[in-house]
């Protein structure tokens, strides 16, 4: 049964826990975002990132064509590359893969995405971010029957071809779906669904359909993302998806053991 792993990307993560863990296992798919190397980039090039909050609360990444450019480099030039190259060093043959490969991530442009600026809503200008529509497992499945592990991020492709920015939690949400994983792994700098995002003793241990909309305001800011992955996930067939932190030896195997927020 294939198994997702989402590596987070924002400061506080540690990533070698999981490739170490990932590296005794077969049959996976990494999928990582890489919002802190989008932020240095993006500062080095004189682009700091810019983000805006949505009528609905979701805080989300600017991506107007100065930005995207910005993502296109971190995401699947660096944090794709370091990936690759780190499970090389882990005797992993893995493949890197930006949603615009092989028409992995087929997402559809945001129509008209809207911001909140000093309680008026505006239209978000020059917006280049997406909705993943579909996911084409084709490549997914050969590289894995193949024995190779692909490794899967931003950007998604357009039907006419463009190029849009995703959020990698729904990105692998759906790739979790497309594979008919049994189970999606969201590692990330805090140890679950908070129920006070700065203490850890208030971790949600299990959320099930019933309790899911009882949680999802508790979720703000980024983490909000991960709870509706979880939920797109579990729609979709996947049988659980877990909420854990990255840090600390086998982050992998401690979240399939239960340590996190288990959504079923
Ligand atoms: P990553 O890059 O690891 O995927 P994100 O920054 O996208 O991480 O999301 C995790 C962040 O969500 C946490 O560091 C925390 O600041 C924020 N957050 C907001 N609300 C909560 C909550 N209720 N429980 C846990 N984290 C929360």
């Amino acid at each position: 049964m294939t198994l997702v792993v989402k590596v987070g990307g924002a400061a506080g993560n540690a990533v070698a826990p999981t490739l170490d863990d990932l590296a005794r296992r077969s049959d996976y798919v990494l999928v990582h975002g890489g919002s802190d190397e989008v932020d240095r980039l993006g500062t080095a090039l004189g682009r700091p990132s810019e983000f805006y909050t949505s009528p609905s609360g979701v805080v989300s990444r600017k991506s107007d064509p100065a930005h995207l450019e910005v993502v296109v480099l971190a995401l699947a030039g660096k944090v794709q590359t370091a990936l690759v190259a780190a499970l090389a060093a882990r005797g992993v043959r893995a493949v890197g893969l930006s949603g615009v490969d092989g028409g992995l991530l087929r997402a559809r442009r945001k129509e008209g995405a809207r911001e909140v600026v000093d309680g008026r809503v505006l239209r978000v200008p020059e917006d280049w971010s997406g909705t993943i529509e579909s996911v084409d497992a084709t490549v997914l499945r050969a590289l894995l029957s193949a024995g190779l592990v692909p490794v899967v991020g931003p950007p998604a492709v357009t039907a006419r071809g463009e190029v849009v920015n995703v959020d990698a939690d729904r990105a692998a949400a759906a790739v979790a779906v497309a594979l008919g994983a049994s189970d999606l792994v969201l590692l990330t700098n805090v140890p679950g669904l908070l129920r006070e995002p700065a203490d850890p003793s208030t971790i949600v241990r299990e959320v099930d359909r019933a309790s899911l909309d009882e949680v999802l305001p508790l979720a703000a800011g980024r983490m909000r993302k991960k709870v509706l992955a979880a939920q797109e996930a579990l729609r979709g067939g996947v049988r659980r998806v877990v909420i854990a932190s990255s840090q600390g030896p086998s982050p992998v195997a401690r979240a399939l053991d239960g340590g996190g927020t288990v959504f079923r």
